[in-house]
């Protein structure tokens, strides 16, 4: 079994079919530092963690996690919080920075023997729709190489060698362009408050998140073409004030900026999720916003699915679970990208796509009013928020 790219996806994957004694080798273009430090997702939903616990792959989690069920909508007409751990399910977060699941998945993969091969480029995989395929390589040295397995999993993200192998019409493609553009921001600071904040604002979005004591990731909305360093440190602070209300809610904690990322808020479904030989999994398989946090929550929830369909197959003979496999990830898939595009007109209602429409102004209005008001509304955003 070959296993391409080291994220979230694959390395819980790769730890699955480890444990069930399947043989796989992991390839990984990045060199391991930079998998391990690369910031990213922060948010796990309880479904997530759920796995991770079945699974044995929570033990960092449990000890530095953070539970969380607030979070706390800005806007010209006041602010309202939601405490959507005592909503829907009752389900709440678990903060938890990517680049530490990551490293925990990676330590417990390689302690028990398992194969990563850091620093080699997947370049195409071949001969998928045969009971054979091929992954040819780049090595770390640039020369050719490559790996023969009954199967390959293609969990190597949106850029990554198994999409570009697809032959053209063997997958219908969905994408969509939302229309906005974030400027991502790690700082190294205190949140500044107790609750995930949304802040909607007519001169854009602006987000706050925790990560850890000292780490907060922000997110502002730019406009398209921005370069991630045009603004001033000092420009970007005054800029969350404003559009967070800080003199309303109290001052942002400041501190120097680590990371900053420009994110479109793209969509890329593929439909189905199988190519013969060839499976995909995680942001391989279909890329989703971050407006709701989903995109890590979906690669764990494939992976297991996928390692436990491999392994019936591999070791008992039994093909079902690979052949419902794509069907089972899409109805999950496109639960999750409905919610996230709701959200995306949430938090950009006029500074969105149509937000110079009366009509539309109108209607976000409106739906933030049901939603600060109605305890249906607030069941069934909390069970969406913290689902996959
Ligand atoms: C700024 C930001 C914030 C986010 N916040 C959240 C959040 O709060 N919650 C959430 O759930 N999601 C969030 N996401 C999304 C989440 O990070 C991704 O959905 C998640 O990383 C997907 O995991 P993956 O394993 O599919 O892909 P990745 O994590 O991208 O891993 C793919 C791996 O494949 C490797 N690779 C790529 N090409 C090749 C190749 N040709 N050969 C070999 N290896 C290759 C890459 O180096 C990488 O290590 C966020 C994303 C961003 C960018």
């Amino acid at each position: 079994m070959v296993v391409l790219g080291a994220g979230p996806a694959g390395l819980v994957l790769g730890n699955l079919l480890l444990d069930s004694g399947v043989d796989c080798v992991v390839v990984e273009r990045a060199e391991a530092a930079q998998v391990r430090t690369r910031a990213r997702a922060g948010f796990l939903a309880a479904h997530t963690v759920r796995v991770l616990q079945r699974h044995g792959l929570d033990e960092g989690l449990r000890r530095r996690g953070q539970e969380h069920g607030v979070c706390e909508f800005r806007t010209a007409d006041g602010g309202f919080r939601l405490d959507y751990g005592r909503l829907g399910r009752g389900e709440r977060h678990t903060v938890y920075p990517q680049q530490e699941l990551v490293g925990d998945l990676l330590t417990r993969f390689v302690g028990r023997g398992g194969r990563v091969r850091f620093g080699v480029e997947a370049v195409a995989v071949l001969d998928a729709d045969t009971g054979r395929p091929s992954v040819s390589v780049r090595e770390a040295d640039g020369r050719p190489g490559g790996f023969r397995a009954r199967y390959v999993a293609g969990c190597d993200g949106r850029h990554g060698a198994a999409r570009r192998s697809l032959p053209a019409g063997s997958v219908r493609r969905y994408p969509c362009d939302h229309g906005v553009t974030w400027l991502g921001l790690l700082a190294q600071a205190p949140p500044s408050m107790d609750a995930v904040g949304y802040a909607v604002h007519e001169r854009g979005f602006a987000g706050h998140m925790a990560r850890s004591s000292d780490v907060t990731r922000y997110y502002l909305q730019c406009e398209r073409g921005t370069p991630a360093g045009a603004w001033s440190q000092e420009r970007i602070w005054d800029e969350l004030d404003l559009r967070m209300r800080a003199k309303e809610h109290g001052p942002l904690e400041r501190g120097p900026f680590t990371q900053r990322s420009v994110v479109e808020l793209t969509s890329d479904v593929l439909e189905p999720l199988r190519h013969g030989s060839l499976f995909l999994a995680g942001d391989a398989a279909a890329l989703i916003s971050p407006s709701a946090a989903k995109g890590a929550n979906l690669a764990v929830l494939e992976a297991e699915l996928l390692a436990l369909a491999l392994v019936a197959d591999l070791l008992h003979g039994d093909p079902t679970g690979l052949d419902s496999y794509s069907a089972r990830c899409l109805a999950h898939i496109w639960r999750a990208q409905e919610f996230s595009h709701w959200m995306i007109g949430l938090l950009h209602g006029p500074s969105g796509r149509d937000g110079g429409s009366p009509f539309h102004h109108a209607l976000w209005r409106s739906r933030l009013d049901s939603l600060r008001t109605s305890r249906s509304r607030q069941d069934w955003f909390a069970e969406h928020y913290v689902g996959v």
